[in-house]
């Protein structure tokens, strides 16, 4: 700087000139007399940075700890002097550029190759609308406890719904093709480490809620482990970035799909007080226009503004449209046992193409072939006979010599199967059901086989009920030869009875037989390997029962299996472990039911059993679209629980939703009967429930004296707390009809209290209900005084 320009400058003007480098003889002053003043030196055009240039002491350090070459820096120091900023901006700039490499591998390259082969090749457009979300989250707070989902359930199911009526977004080219696909299959982008996989919801728009809810749940549980289910069979897919608070973005169409749609963060609009969402659709052009994607988000935005009305499953009976693209038929149940049969009928019911598969010659299953119905129908024979025997108590002088005709008995029960039996024909046939005759089989989603004869024949449906129920369990070294040693398949049918009768287990088919088969003169023992018979139902009850089979002469041993079992000529000599021994003409072994799944092509659908039984949840769901009901799913081996499920999985399996009853009651066909409604005192305790329980002997009451059934009493079990009435159980002559009393009531959570004060018409049986009620306040009238009841009305 020469001395001139420097006396032509104003103090300040030179000192920001040193700092920033600048030199004053290139600049023209602006002050009085041409003078430089600092707004000159701020506006002077900056000097080149000289790269290389002189480096401070700091910067030289940190360029040799940085590994950084000085000469490729420019200083930005005075003069283009290299300070240590400089070393570290430099620094940091070689890392960016510079980066650590790796080849493009795996997930990234195939998410690399896919998305550019997509944006390369697939004509995108894209199209938004903002909805109102407010009444879609509301419709998920009120479902949150019955049957939990989501927002992105929620958008699968609405989006499934617009696919299937708009046909363009079913559509995908492949190669030189345009392919039109009946299933709505939809993508769901799942963010994992490392990138986006995107498993496939099969069917989306046959599933209800609820299986929807599950099954994405599960497909998107495996995408995190890097299992990816049907992929590359979708037809649309649908990103969700709203969890993450982004209010809305663009997706990339991944091919060969028709569209893609991206969900943002549903946000609240200040203006109207409204909850908005933005929706982005991207479509590929190809095969999908511009009407068709507004129609396709006017219509998911109708949706999604009100679930209640276009998501809502119909209530039962309601008119349906049944979806009949894919099956032969809407529905195929395999069994038309009392869960199948009721299943067809309750679809066809609801409009569906029924067919129902049945293996064996009759319909009906072992409820009416080999169970419910011909077991009652001897017992009713039997029990008349030991109504006959004890009629002189009623004041009856009967003829001496009245005895079992076996065989005529034997004909009525056929003649009562053979009724039933046509019963359900026509039922199927009213209603347009077609029998399948054969072994039915799963071949994969959605198919069947049949076969009978040597002929296999193969169908289709939508969805599948499986009620195959359940067959006699058999005790390992015991071969049932039917004639000596028989399960209740063979000895229901038996063509003559023997004189004694040896039961190998005492649940309530084998004690239901010992009843019947002691009051057609036959001397019959039980052993039960438990420590009491009839191990399922309530202590007392099952109690009761061995006390009153005891008194007719029937033995009981429990606590013990069978150590030597040997059939001859002579009979069936079973040794006890006690070394006690049993002679007796003929066996039946009653240890049990296993289920009938061994043979159902289980594998071929995927699915797995637990002791065979086809485990599922309150929606009976197997798998989607497949559903099991009855023995087989093992949640409660009795004729009124398989069809109960029948019912709910043939509305599901329709897509309308229906609820399992709460209570499921259980009876025991002795005479006199056993009925249980709800919880027994044990049950509740397991549970943690404190109870107080009632308890009311029939031997007090007038109806019970006047015909001669006073054996036997009914108990009532409330919660101590809430006086909730939990269960009502009862011994006695027509308990099973009686006790129905109840099953609203236990169903309906209502009070102890409220049973105790209903009028039962007198004299009944019911009558018992209601004291056995009060007396769990100890308020019984018809007992002595339990100590000072508190007035019926208080709480
Ligand atoms: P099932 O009635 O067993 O019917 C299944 C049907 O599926 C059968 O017809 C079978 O042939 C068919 N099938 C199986 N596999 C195939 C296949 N692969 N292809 C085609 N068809 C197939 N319950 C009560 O509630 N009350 C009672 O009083 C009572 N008494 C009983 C007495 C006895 C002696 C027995 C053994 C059971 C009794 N039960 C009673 C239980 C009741 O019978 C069962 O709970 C009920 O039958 C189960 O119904 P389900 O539809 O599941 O199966």
């Amino acid at each position: 700087m020469s001395r001139e320009s420097r006396l032509a400058s104003s103090p300040r003007a030179r000192r920001t000139a040193d700092r920033l480098g600048v030199r004053l003889e290139a600049i023209s002053g602006s002050g009085p007399d041409g003078r430089i003043v600092e707004a000159d030196v701020l506006e002077a055009p900056a000097a080149p940075a000289r790269s290389g240039g002189p480096a401070s002491p700091r910067a030289r350090r940190a360029a040799a700890r940085l590994k950084i070459d000085l000469k490729a820096i420019a200083g930005s120091g005075p003069n283009g002097r290299i300070v240590e900023a400089d070393v570290l901006r430099a620094k940091a700039t070689s890392a960016h550029a510079t980066g650590t490499r790796s080849p493009l591998a795996g997930m990234r390259r195939t998410i690399a190759a896919r998305l550019t082969e997509s944006k390369q090749t697939i004509p995108h457009f894209y199209m938004k609308k903002t909805v109102r979300v407010r009444a879609l989250l509301a419709f998920l707070a009120e479902r949150k406890a019955m049957h939990p989902c989501t927002v992105n359930d929620l958008f699968l199911k609405a989006v499934a719904k617009a696919i299937r009526e708009i046909p363009a977004f079913r559509t995908r080219i492949e190669g030189d093709e345009v392919v039109l696909f009946d299933e709505v299959n939809l993508g769901i982008a799942v963010g994992i480490e490392g990138g986006v996989v995107v498993p496939v919801l099969l069917h989306a728009d046959l599933l209800p809620l609820p299986e929807l809810a599950l099954e994405t749940k599960r497909l998107v549980g495996l995408a995190r482990e890097r299992r990816i289910e049907n992929s590359g069979r979708g037809v649309f897919t649908l990103s969700n970035l709203g969890m993450f608070g982004v209010e809305e973005f663009t997706a990339i169409i991944n091919p060969p799909e028709s569209g893609i749609l991206a969900i943002g963060a549903a946000r609240d609009d200040a203006a109207t007080g409204e909850k908005l969402l933005t929706l982005s659709l991207s479509c590929d052009h190809r095969v999908v226009d511009g009407m068709a994607a507004a129609q396709f988000l006017n219509r998911l935005a109708e949706i999604v503004e009100d679930p209640s009305s276009h998501l809502h499953e119909l209530p039962a009976g309601a008119g349906i449209s049944v979806v009949r693209e894919k099956g032969e038929y809407d529905v195929v149940v395999v069994g038309s046992g009392p869960g199948g049969y009721i299943a067809a009928l309750q679809a066809a019911e609801l409009g569906a193409r029924v067919a129902v598969i049945e293996k064996s010659p009759y319909v009906g299953g072992t409820c009416l072939n080999n169970g419910c119905i011909p077991s009652k129908a001897l017992l009713a024979s039997a029990e008349a006979l030991h109504r006959i025997h004890s009629a002189s108590d009623l004041g009856l002088r009967v003829p001496e010599g009245t005895v079992a005709d076996w065989t005529a008995i034997q004909q009525r029960k056929d003649r009562i199967l053979k009724n039933l039996r046509g019963g359900i024909g026509s039922l199927f046939q009213g209603r347009g059901i077609t029998l399948l005759e054969g072994h039915g089989r799963l071949e994969g989603p959605g198919a069947l086989s049949y076969e009978s004869g040597g002929t296999r024949h193969s169908t289709t449906a939508s969805a599948i009920i499986l009620a195959p129920g359940s067959t006699p369990a058999m005790l390992q070294d015991l071969p049932t030869d039917d004639a000596r040693v028989a399960t209740t398949d063979a000895a229901l049918h038996w063509t003559s009875l023997p004189k004694s009768l040896l039961i190998i287990g005492g649940g309530v088919i084998g004690v239901e037989f010992a009843c019947m088969m002691q009051a057609f003169g036959m001397d019959v023992t039980i052993v039960e390997k438990l420590p009491r018979i009839l191990p399922e139902i309530d202590a007392d009850l099952a109690s009761g029962m061995a006390d009153i089979l005891r008194k007719r002469g029937v033995k009981i041993h429990t606590g013990c299996g069978i150590s030597d079992f040997q059939v001859s000529d002579e009979g069936c000599r079973a040794t006890l472990p006690d070394g006690g021994k049993i002679l007796a003409e003929r066996t039946l072994v009653a240890v049990g039911r296993r289920p009938a799944t061994s043979d159902l092509g289980i594998a071929a659908a995927g699915l797995q059993t637990e002791r065979g039984f086809l485990r599922t949840g309150e929606d009976l769901a197997v798998a989607p679209g497949i559903f099991c009901v009855g023995d087989a799913n093992g949640r409660c081996l009795l004729a009124h629980a398989a069809s109960a499920q029948g019912r709910v999985a043939a509305h599901r399996a329709l897509g309308h939703s229906m609820l399992l009853p709460k209570v499921i009651p259980s009876a025991v066909y002795t005479f006199p009967e056993i009925a249980s409604v709800g919880l027994s005192g044990e049950q509740a305790k397991a549970r943690g429930i404190q109870t107080v329980t009632g308890r009311f002997p029939l031997r007090n009451l007038g109806k019970a004296m006047a015909t001669g059934e006073t054996t036997g009493f009914v108990k009532v079990v409330r919660e101590e707390k809430s006086n909730v009435l939990l269960g009502v159980h009862a011994l006695g002559h027509t308990a099973i009809e009686f006790t129905t009393a109840a099953l609203a009531m236990v169903g309906s959570r209502a009070s102890a209290k409220d049973l105790a004060g209903l009028v039962f018409p007198h004299p009944s049986m019911s009558e018992a209900i209601a004291e056995a009620a009060e007396d769990s306040f100890s308020a019984a009238l018809h007992l002595p005084p339990r100590g000072k009841a508190k007035p019926q009305g208080s709480g």
